[in-house]
């Protein structure tokens, strides 16, 4: 397929890569992030998307996709495919859908999880929303990126299904760190507690996949000081983006709006910002009740 990849930083650089060595033709821009091996340079959005079969993009935020797809999308032909990427507020995202449809382009949101690793590997999970003939045309395209796709629903379905998974995500990340924390004032080995807790009701993928003490369970981001990994940074704006969501739909989320708290304070307030999701077992550590 003729490709357009627009947003080649942490994840699209290799997210395009990838599609490239799978043997599509695969055109790239990015305002600032240079084209990766196999990805030929665009001078601009437009270009990049202009006669393209597929368009995808990869890019920070909402906004940045309103006006990119604003760009890009009088140059799409009607019957080609808009596939979003990026994480982005659900409202966004049906708002780009609405405007690509009007002009006869299939657009999809398609958010990952599995960060900067599983881009590289080709085994990020896709979460799709949009029509059932665009998801269609792109599935070959989700295969080379990634190992798992699902298909949610209708535009918005695949924000909807990433930011209610990152608002699990982000509780039981900080549930896990409290617990280690707790454990450690009653005098309780980390080890054991890793035994424990991996084997029982209180597992977790943040327990057991990505544990967050040094040392104990699987190789995470706590082995390697704490560096990301998953930033704090980007945890915050997805439980924003899941509290955006929530007051819009008026549903009561009290445990993901204590997350959106304490990451808020973690990275604006204290040393949170750059460093994993997961460092939020040290911030515990250091503290008491009050
Ligand atoms: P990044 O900041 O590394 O990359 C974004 C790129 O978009 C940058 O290179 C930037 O120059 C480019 N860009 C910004 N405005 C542009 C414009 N108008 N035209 C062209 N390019 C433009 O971010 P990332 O880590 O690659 O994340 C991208 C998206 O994926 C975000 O929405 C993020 O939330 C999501 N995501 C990231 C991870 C992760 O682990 N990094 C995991 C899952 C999802």
């Amino acid at each position: 397929m003729k490709i357009g990849f627009i947003g080649l930083g942490n994840m699209g650089a290799p997210m395009s890569k990838n599609l490239a060595a799978a043997g599509h033709e695969v055109v790239g821009f990015d305002l600032v992030a240079p084209v990766p091996e196999g990805v030929t340079k665009a001078a601009t959005a437009v270009e990049a998307a202009t006669g393209r079969d597929v368009v995808v993009t990869m890019l920070p935020n909402g906004q940045i996709l309103r006006k990119v797809a604003a760009e890009i999308l009088p140059g799409m032909k009607s019957g080609t495919v808009f596939i979003d990427c990026s994480t982005v507020d659900v409202e966004s995202a049906r708002a780009v859908a609405d405007e690509a449809a009007a002009k006869g382009v299939l657009a999809m949101d398609a958010p990952v999880s599995g960060g900067i690793g599983g881009a590289a590997a080709g085994t990020l999970t896709f979460m799709v929303g949009g029509s059932k003939e665009a998801f269609e045309i792109a599935a070959p395209l989700f295969e080379v990126m990634g190992q798992k796709t699902v298909h949610c629903g209708a535009s918005g379905a695949g924000q909807s299904a990433k930011i209610c998974n990152n608002m699990i995500l982000g509780a039981t990340m900080i549930a896990t760190c409290e617990a280690f924390a707790l454990a450690d004032k009653l005098g309780l080995d980390r080890q054991k507690m890793f035994d424990v807790v991996s084997t029982s009701s209180g597992y977790s993928w943040s327990m057991n996949a990505y544990c967050p003490a040094p040392g104990v369970g699987p190789q995470s981001p706590a082995d390697n000081g704490y560096k990301p990994g998953f930033a704090s940074d980007l945890m915050l704006k997805d439980l924003r983006l899941s509290q955006q969501a929530a007051e819009a739909v008026d549903a009561d989320t009290p445990m993901g709006k204590l997350a959106a708290e304490l990451y808020t304070t973690f990275v604006e307030k204290e040393d949170g910002k750059g460093t994993d999701f997961s460092a939020m077992l040290p911030r515990f550590e250091k503290r008491g009740r009050s």
